[in-house]
């Protein structure tokens, strides 16, 4: 069990104020057990402008602070992190499902994030341009942009929080944020860490409870000035139509569609590993997880047999146990789309080559799945599945396969595997995509720009891009020189 009982904490933090929750808070539970985990507090739009009101007060001074000091505090936020690295896995797999080992990866992937992000604070540069006349000297600086709100997805309970909250207090900015009320333990661990970093009270809270009446709140605030949400797209635009009456700036991460393209000069092996990573990691629930997979006609039957036997050896169980290596799916809504998905691909000709049925454990698990004979009429072409269901297409040439990838109102992640490095440069220009991965199924990095264009989208998480969504630019304009 755990080791520090404190992180596990039935409690919200508002305004740097603990709320605990009574009998009538929100039940957490274990989507492999369906065990009651815990209560987190129900809270709404009073809640959020107390929040605010003190994010509001805490950013001044935070801003003020040399860009080293906030820097030193994230710092600690992140040894924290991976000090209690087994702890906060253990939390994160018990309310969201994935195996142990993959939860502590995203515990290390979500603490690089603040880790990255320390370092970049340090980087926010400005610029002198040329002056316009001989008596004028041009100077651009960057603010922080304020006080932003965060709502985050419950597949990655605490990467997708670190990855908005690392920039943006890098920045200087403050953060108000609302967890997925499925995993809303690992964001309130992440907040006992922050405050045990010495992150100044009221500067960041975290608020459980209605999306709605939260989210409401935070649309409409004057003081918020930017809205970062991780989630559906459906969702997305309408915080993008709440946010605009006052005008905040946005960043959407949302759905994805992503192609997997297999050419017939790839490495087979490679790619069966890359697929598996790829499509199943987290059981098929990232929202970069290959949607779509495209097998050229030569290589089409050797990749659906090597994928499935493959597939058919790795085991699916309870993520506390160690060997498992697929988890359950997060509720029943989603088995119900991944059974409505081979259905609708069966009813219009695909074959099953692995799985295809609800596992005998029972609850949520489900069989991992390879489909053949998939075409771009049945709704897996055109939907997220969001589960463990690889559907194979079968494509001729390049033009045909890049066609097909880029025929969707998305455009996150994509992904292609070749020897061949012209096609390599020709397919990876063409992709119309945020992101894209040759010879390889896993892209996500602090490194690198996270983001998708199109209907998936807009800014980028990481990198050195990342630090710019939290910053105004701002243009001193000195005459009489
Ligand atoms: P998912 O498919 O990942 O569950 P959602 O978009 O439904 O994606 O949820 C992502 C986050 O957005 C969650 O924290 C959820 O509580 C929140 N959310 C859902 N609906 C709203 C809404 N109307 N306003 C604000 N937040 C919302």
């Amino acid at each position: 069990m755990l080791n520090d009982s404190q992180l596990l904490r039935e409690a919200a933090l508002v305004g740097g104020a603990w709320i605990e929750a009574g009998e009538d808070g929100i039940e957490v539970r274990n989507p492999a057990s369906g065990d009651l985990i815990g209560r987190v507090p129900n809270l709404g739009a009073e809640e959020t402008q107390t929040a605010i009101k003190a994010a509001e007060a805490a950013q001044i001074d935070w801003a003020a602070r040399t860009a080293k000091d906030r820097s030193a505090i994230l710092r600690r936020w992140y040894d924290l992190m991976v000090e209690n690295a087994d702890n906060l896995a253990r939390i994160l797999t018990m309310e969201q499902g994935k195996p142990l080992a993959e939860a502590k990866g995203e515990i290390l992937y979500g603490a690089s994030f603040i880790e990255w992000f320390a370092e970049e604070a340090r980087r926010v540069y400005g610029d002198v341009i040329p002056g316009h006349a001989p008596d004028k000297r041009i100077v651009v600086i960057k603010q922080p942009i304020g006080v932003v709100a965060a709502i985050t997805p419950w597949n990655f309970p605490n990467a997708m929080i670190t990855r908005k909250a690392g920039p943006a207090l890098a920045a200087g900015c403050a953060m108000v944020l609302k967890p997925a009320s499925q995993t809303p333990f690992s964001a309130i661990a992440l907040a006992v860490l922050a405050e045990r970093a010495g992150l100044p009270k009221g500067l960041f809270s975290v608020l459980t409870g209605s999306a709605r009446a939260i989210g409401g709140a935070m649309t409409a605030s004057d003081t918020v000035r930017k809205l970062t949400f991780t989630g559906s797209t459906e969702v997305g635009i309408e915080l993008m139509r709440q946010s605009a009456d006052t005008v905040k700036k946005l960043a959407l991460e949302l759905g994805g569609n992503a192609p997997f393209i297999v050419f017939d000069d790839a490495d087979l092996d490679e790619a069966v590993e890359g697929a598996i990573i790829s499509k199943f990691r987290n059981n098929g629930q990232t929202c970069v997880c290959a949607n779509r997979i495209y097998v050229q006609a030569g290589v089409y039957d050797a990749f659906a047999q090597k994928l499935s036997a493959r597939l058919a050896s790795l085991k699916v169980g309870d993520g506390l146990d160690n060997d498992t290596v697929f988890g359950p799916l997060i509720d029943q809504n989603a088995v119900a789309k991944v059974a409505e998905h081979i259905a609708d691909a069966t009813g219009k000709g695909a074959q099953i080559a692995l799985g295809g049925q609800p596992h005998s454990l029972g609850g949520t698990f489900f069989q991992p799945t390879v489909l053949t004979g998939v075409t771009q009429e049945m709704a897996v072409a055109r939907e997220e599945t969001f589960g463990p269901v690889a559907p194979l297409f079968k494509f001729d040439t390049d033009d045909e396969v890049v066609a097909m990838s880029n025929d969707t109102e998305f455009g996150l992640a994509s992904y292609f595997y070749t020897r061949d490095l012209a096609r390599a440069w020709r397919v990876g220009e063409r992709l119309e995509y945020g992101m894209v991965g040759i010879n390889t199924g896993l892209i996500s990095t602090a490194e690198a720009p996270f983001g998708g264009i199109k209907s998936s989208g807009l800014g980028r998480e990481g990198s050195r891009y990342g630090i710019e969504e939290f910053v105004e630019i701002k243009y001193l304009c000195f005459g009489g020189i």
